[in-house]
């Protein structure tokens, strides 16, 4: 037998198989997932590899299979295989994804995975110890205070020790020596949720809405077939309660769960929820902030079958459950869904691919839905699941915007408002809390008149221009389009031109300036950085009672704050600005998350939104929670420019260290795609250098397609790449995007 192997190493030109023979041996144990070390050219060290397809005979001559190791699911390969050509990168690299984080790896015997630590215990009894204190054997005060330490503390590690007791591990030692500590090896069992604790939560009955819609998705499951849900409500809605009842019955029936929740909503709150009604020891949670061992050790609990659920960012879609009965997908419009970096994977299709295989309902739940999926549901792709009102009674907040022109106007220059001053004034006041949003992503600064709200856009894509600060040009990023910097508003002919890029830290000063007694607390990336200290900022504020949050988009997301009342967004424009057709979208997402944190609870709410285009639809249908106007507004918009859902945008990007060279591949693969695709369907731009035309000292370039990426033109650009790959200069790469998240 000839088994086909990928090598599992990243390298562009391995990203292919080839073929070694099994020793007879192994002939019943080797299928298709085997992880197999190989001889591999001329160098002595063993490569590792999967085993992704078995045959009869191999057309070369062929070596043996050396050794064997842990093993994937056939399926897991071929979904390796199919995200390959699907997102134009390597099986590998796809494959890494499924495989258990910390397993040894050919360099290294040690399994990072298995890892015990030293603790430290008494090795006489507590009075023998004490006695020998107290009669002087023991003299040295080190020595007592380290014995006292570890009295109180048995099973605390050295460092401990160290820490506390300023002992050090030589002192350790001798009291060792003197057989009067012991060291013990012990297995750490790593828990993420070893620290919470929480009370078992009883499910409510469910109003009539949220009856409909467990049902609709009770009855899919129960006929163990694939049907895709939208489960649109507006935040308060219930849609985590019909998560947790469906779950719910999906275990009685000995099935199991992904709930895929964005990253930066996995917060505390939302796995207490979890916990609170199923218990933690069925449950698993995987996210980037674990440690390698965490995630070493959550991966093993779900492929024991000891995990029935899985809660986890974008990357949870490929944790090795068996038996899975249900996929959920919350904040389902969320971009972390989608990988920025290769495999640059979408996890909604991941999941839909999964659900389809396993016959099994996928819920994608949000208050603002994606385009794309929401128009599927009216397209009758996906059921429409609706809930419509709060479901503990909760009154929607009162949403005000307020227009800057009119602030400047008369006079008041402050990055406040005189009506979020007072309302902040007040909440402090009435001892409140107040979440001030800022959002602040996204690098380009962009420039608008402050009298008219003017942005300026490109004639060709309706599309905010961006400024490029070393030419001093305004460039359109999806055509190329160029135009000179404004400086009066060809609107309205003000000087008023402004630059933009104020951020939550500048906002954070301004508030110490204005409420010197209000205490605040700051989040955002700068300072949420080491594990747990996102979610540190958030019990920080809501234990310690602290008047003001201040962030970026990360306070919108799925937080729960009895105590706020009060929302403020300072410049709602920030996201209208930014160099994407997506950009209305984003607004609105946003806005409307904001919103939903206010008065969630029996206490009113209250959001403010400051902005310079207060009649913008966007702006306006966010203050109404209003989401089908804002839909059939906005997809009247992309079909008329065609922008996705009605085509995708696909990016082939090329860069390399020297910009000639980006230049001479970049018209090569144009012409050849003039040739490739059929006119009448694909809009083709030339190719031209990015929005950020260099980055670590490589120069980049890209071509823009519009068109849809259907079967054969994926097919076309997957040997498109293999030509490249081969007739390739290590320098140059070669990548294609479909969709990408932020177009830089
Ligand atoms: P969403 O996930 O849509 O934001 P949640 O499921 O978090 O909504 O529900 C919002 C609040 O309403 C929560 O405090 C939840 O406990 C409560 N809740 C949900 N369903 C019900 C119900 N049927 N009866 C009473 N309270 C409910
Ligand atoms: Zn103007
Ligand atoms: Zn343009």
């Amino acid at each position: 037998m000839i088994a086909e192997v990928i090598i599992n190493r990243n390298a562009k030109n391995l990203n292919r198989t080839f073929d070694y023979h099994i020793p007879t041996k192994w002939e019943d144990v080797i299928s298709v997932g085997t992880k197999v070390l190989i001889p591999f050219g001329r160098q002595k060290e063993l490569e590792e590899g999967f085993v992704v397809a078995l045959k009869e005979k191999s057309e070369f001559p062929t070596k043996d299979i050396a050794k064997l190791e842990e093993c994937l699911q056939e399926e897991q390969i071929k979904l390796a295989r199919w995200m390959a050509k699907r997102y134009f990168c390597q099986v590998s690299e796809c494959i890494k994804l499924m495989q258990t984080p910390g397993t040894r790896n050919k360099k290294s015997e040690n399994r990072i995975g298995d890892k015990t630590i030293q603790v430290v215990y008494l090795a006489k009894s507590k009075e023998e110890i004490n006695l020998l204190i107290e009669t002087e054997k023991i003299k040295s005060p080190k020595h007592q205070r380290i014995l006292n330490f570890v009295a109180d503390n048995e099973g605390c590690t050295i460092s401990e020790i160290e820490m506390f007791t300023e002992g050090s591990r030589a002192v350790v030692n001798t009291l060792i020596k003197h057989e009067y500590l012991e060291l013990v090896e012990q297995k750490i069992e790593r828990d993420p949720l070893k620290n919470k604790q929480v009370e078992k939560s009883t499910k409510y009955s469910l109003t009539e809405e949220q009856k409909k819609a467990f049902e609709a998705i009770q009855k899919a499951s129960k006929e163990n077939r694939f049907e895709e849900f939208l489960l649109f409500g507006i935040t308060g809605s219930g849609k985590t309660e019909i998560y947790l009842q469906t779950i719910e019955e999906v275990i009685q029936k000995g099935k199991t769960a992904i709930v895929l929740v964005p990253e930066i909503s996995l917060t505390p709150q939302i796995i207490e929820r979890f916990i609170a009604r199923f218990g933690k020891e069925s449950i698993a949670v995987l996210h980037s902030k674990l440690s390698i061992g965490e995630r070493h050790d959550e991966w093993i609990k779900i492929k024991e079958g000891k995990a029935k659920i899985v809660i986890g960012a974008r990357s949870a879609i490929f944790a090795p459950i068996q038996n899975l009965g249900i996929i959920i997908i919350d904040e389902e419009h969320d971009s972390s869904y989608q990988s920025e970096s290769s495999p640059k994977y979408q996890a909604k299709e991941i999941a839909r691919k999964l659900a389809k295989q396993n016959q099994i309902p996928l819920v994608l739940g949000s208050a603002t839905p994606d385009l794309t999926t929401y128009q599927n549901a009216l397209n009758k792709q996906t059921t429409l699941l609706t809930l419509s009102q709060r479901a503990n009674q909760a009154h929607l907040p009162k949403v005000e915007i307020i227009d800057l022109k009119q602030e400047l106007a008369e006079g008041n220059h402050s990055m406040l408002s005189r009506e979020l001053y007072q309302s902040i004034e007040q909440n402090i006041n009435d001892k409140n809390q107040t979440i001030l949003f800022l959002n602040r992503r996204g690098f380009s600064t962009f420039i608008m008149c402050r009298d008219c709200g003017y942005t300026v856009k490109c004639k060709n894509c309706n599309i905010s221009m961006t400024y490029h600060r070393k030419e001093n040009k305004l460039k359109c990023h999806y055509c190329g389009q160029e135009s000179p910097v404004v400086t009066i508003c060809p609107e309205c002919g003000s000087q008023k031109i402004r630059y933009f890029g104020t951020g939550t830290q500048k906002l954070e000063e301004e508030i110490h300036k204005q409420f010197p007694s209000a205490s605040t607390i700051r989040m955002d990336i700068d300072t949420v950085s080491k594990k747990n200290s996102h979610e540190k900022i958030l019990s920080d504020f809501q234990e310690k009672q602290m008047d003001i949050l201040i962030g970026t988009q990360m306070v919108v997301k799925g937080h729960h704050f009895p105590k706020v009342t009060l929302v403020g967004v300072i410049a709602a424009d920030s996201s209208l600005g930014i160099d994407d057709y997506r950009a209305n979208e984003r607004t609105f997402q946003i806005l409307t998350q904001v919103a939903g944190r206010a008065g969630r609870e029996a206490l009113p709410g209250k959001v403010i939104i400051q902005t310079y285009n207060p009649d913008h639809f966007s702006i306006q249908a966010a203050q109404k929670q209003d989401y089908q106007t804002f839909f059939e507004t906005e997809i009247a918009l992309r079909n008329q420019l065609k922008y996705p859902p009605f085509c995708d945008i696909i990016v082939i990007g090329i860069s390399s260290s020297e910009e000639e060279k980006n230049q001479k591949i970049g018209n090569w693969i144009y012409q050849k795609l003039l040739n490739l695709l059929p006119k009448s369907e694909y809009a083709i731009f030339k190719p031209m250098p990015a929005p950020i035309d260099k980055i670590q000292n490589r120069y980049r370039w890209r071509i823009i397609l519009k068109g849809n990426m259907n079967q054969q033109t994926n097919e076309q650009l997957n040997k498109l790449m293999e030509i490249i790959t081969q007739k390739n200069q290590k320098d140059i790469r070669v990548t294609i995007d479909v969709n990408p998240n932020y177009m830089n």
